[in-house]
């Protein structure tokens, strides 16, 4: 059993800015939980500078605790399953 994972442990800062990204998206990718970090400022297109952190769905304790996340409600059909 490999070690779990929990994104909130992770910082996402942006290269370009210097300031640190906020969560802004979930979704899936095979056997990978996908999630869309992006600037929220007036420096950066967040279509450029929007960053995928994945993270295996097996080791995803985030998404495990919390299948009602909001962020998740934003794309159909992906959101964190309960269990
Ligand atoms: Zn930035």
């Amino acid at each position: 059993m490999n070690d779990p994972v929990d994104i909130r442990d992770l910082s996402v800062k942006c290269g370009n800015c210097n300031t640190y990204q906020t969560l802004a998206g979930f979704s899936r990718r095979d056997d990978w939980n996908v999630y869309t970090y992006e600037c929220e400022n007036e420096i950066c297109d967040p279509a450029v500078t929007r960053t995928h952190v994945e993270v295996p769905r097996e080791l995803d304790t985030f998404a495990r605790r919390d299948p009602e996340w909001r962020g998740g409600r934003r794309h159909a059909g992906a959101e964190p399953e309960a269990g």
